[in-house]
């Protein structure tokens, strides 16, 4: 099927109107409906009513010359310009010339027109028009896009890109609402932007209890309301004339019939494509929708080439955003890297003096003085350099695991674990190096079957809190290591009554090289805790402590028996 043009001939003369119509109708690849008018009064009050497609003028009319016409018809009526062809007689393409710098499309000599000419000459006239327009159309689009590009690509800050994209995208749409969802790694994702910041929700119910209205708790916002399917079919908006606007959840609504007023048509949606680190296929990051609310709106390709062409644009920024994102963590993480070293330079320089000037004491006196000295006093110099040697050697071990955990994570490697022989084990070395001042406590009750940890970060984990707990309590007393198995968990609680810990320094006590300030002489890095901590992590489970001074510490580690795969980081598993 051809489409139909509208095609005004304005021409004085019946005669040559009454060919040019017959030589058009005869066209076999264009079909016309074809409008008359003998002087300019006509044509242009006909051009005022309908739309035509293409005019065939005259250069002179009665009442008016026709580069006069046309100077009138492109002032007052045409909105897009209507191409149009002079007629003009043999002699006269001096005004056809004038008229077609003006903006006439071309220009036909009457003497010589034939059918063929004719037919072309307005087929031309029509596809050169049509392509102008749609030539135009995708300018200003471009424009308009490049315009919205330049808006949302002024920020690095992805929070103010995403919101100036979705305001952008609003008008360039001129539609009620657009959001910018975000998937998230391993859930569904969430709307991270929206071009009404502040609206209502709706919620459609089929009944409202008592105390339901109003809610102002979990997903909902102060001031959203609730109503049911009939109070929404006798009046769909609560209030017409709130400044604020309404959007309609339907989640709880099963009514078909609201359901098709909302339905899917509503939005128009693109994804959010960031490019991929080369692989050909995109990372899909979320995406942009436009929203429309009231009325039907039909969407036209167009709409969505240019969503299209806003989200392409907004991944560019989002990738730039999370760039400098990255690089800004790193370098923050570079700046922690370097105080860390620093601290461990000041640490090692501060604890390793002292024992090793205690070591080079005991030395030398042996080397010295060795024939001197009896067999008593000669072990206890020997003791005093084992001793404080194995301090210093576990001063450096505990400063590369707390700078591997810095730098990544280390490897957990989870195996099904046997608590009442791990922890007898454990417990049993313990003791071998506990003097008679402090007595171990060890109980173990409940459903400790499907325990899954790793050995090392236990060991880690419970050696570190053992060895405070003797060794915060100078005085001596009970340690008690109480392990309860519940059904899906492990509990530990390691309790002492020594010095105990001031309230102000418990907060911080998880962090490297923090100590608290009542430990007086009693050695120590600050190491311990952190590590534990940071094991417990690993393990999916938490470590928590409460102490009062001079009554003792109660340290409680909870594990889960299985650690949730997905709490752990790629590295670890
Ligand atoms: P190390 O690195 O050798 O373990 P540390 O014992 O000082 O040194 P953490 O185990 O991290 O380090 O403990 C941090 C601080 O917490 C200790 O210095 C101490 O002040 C306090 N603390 C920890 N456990 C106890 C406890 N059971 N009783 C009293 N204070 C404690
Ligand atoms: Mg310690």
């Amino acid at each position: 099927m051809l489409d139909t043009w509208t095609l005004l001939i304005i021409d004085d003369c019946a005669a040559d109107r009454k060919i040019y119509r017959r030589y058009l109708l005869k066209d076999p690849h264009q079909s016309y409906q074809i409008l008359e008018a003998d002087c300019a009064e006509e044509a242009l009050a006909l051009c005022q009513k309908i739309r035509c497609d293409v005019i065939l003028l005259d250069f002179c009319l009665p009442d008016m010359s026709g580069l006069e016409l046309f100077d009138q018809m492109q002032q007052k009526i045409f909105e897009t310009s209507v191409p149009v062809i002079m007629l003009t007689g043999r002699g006269d393409e001096e005004i056809a010339v004038k008229a077609m710098k003006r903006g006439a499309l071309d220009y036909l000599v009457k003497q010589n027109l034939t059918q063929d000419v004719l037919q072309l000459t307005v087929r031309n006239a029509i596809k050169q028009s049509c392509l102008q327009a749609q030539l135009s159309k995708t300018q200003e689009r471009q424009r308009l896009i490049a315009t919205t590009a330049l808006r949302i690509r002024q920020s690095l800050n992805l929070e103010q890109i995403l919101n100036t994209a979705v305001a952008e995208v609003q008008q360039l749409l001129k539609c009620d609402r657009v959001m910018v969802y975000q998937f998230a790694p391993d859930a569904d994702g969430k709307i991270v932007a929206s071009s009404v910041e502040s609206y209502r929700t709706v919620t459609l119910c089929d009944r409202i209890g008592a105390g339901d209205r109003g809610l102002g708790t979990g997903d909902w916002r102060q001031g959203d309301i609730l109503i049911t399917k009939e109070e929404f079919s006798r009046s769909p908006i609560p209030n017409p004339q709130s400044p604020i606007p309404y959007i309609y959840e339907l989640g709880l609504c099963n009514c078909v019939s609201l359901k098709e007023q909302f339905n899917t048509k509503a939005n128009l949606v693109v994804p959010i494509n960031l490019s991929n680190n080369g692989n050909p296929t995109p990372k899909l990051w979320g995406l942009l929708i436009a929203h429309q609310n009231s009325g039907e709106r039909q969407w036209q390709t167009d709409d969505a080439q240019m969503l299209n062409e806003v989200s392409v644009q907004l991944a560019i920024a989002i990738q730039q955003a999370e760039l400098l994102a990255q690089t800004q963590a790193a370098l923050a993480k570079e700046k922690q890297l370097n105080a860390f070293k620093s601290q461990i330079i000041a640490t090692v320089s501060h604890e390793y003096r002292t024992p090793l000037t205690s070591i080079l004491a005991a030395a030398s006196t042996l080397v010295k003085h060795s024939q001197q000295l009896d067999e008593s006093k000669q072990q206890r110099f020997l003791g005093i350099i084992e001793h404080k040697a194995r301090y210093m050697s576990k001063l450096v071990n505990n400063m590369l695991l707390v700078n591997q955990f810095e730098l990544e994570k280390p490897k957990f490697q989870p195996i099904l674990l046997d608590l009442l022989q791990f922890f007898s084990e454990l417990i049993e070395q313990e003791r071998e190096t506990t003097g008679d001042r402090h007595e171990l406590i060890f109980k173990i009750t409940g459903n400790n079957q499907g325990f899954w940890g790793d050995r090392g970060l236990l060991q880690q984990i419970f050696t570190n809190l053992i060895s405070n707990a003797i060794k915060y309590s100078p005085d001596g007393g009970t340690v008690e290591f109480h392990l309860i198995g519940k059904e899906s968990e492990v509990i530990f609680y390691i309790k002492d009554q020594g010095i105990g810990i001031p309230m102000a320094d418990q907060e911080n006590l998880f962090q490297s090289f923090s100590r608290g300030s009542n430990v007086d002489t009693i050695p120590g890095t600050g190491l311990g805790l952190a590590i534990a901590k940071a094991c417990v992590e690993l393990h999916g489970g938490d470590i928590t402590l409460s102490s009062e001074v001079g009554q003792g510490t109660k340290v409680i580690v909870s594990l889960p028996k299985i650690c949730p795969i997905a709490k752990l980081s790629p590295s670890s598993t």
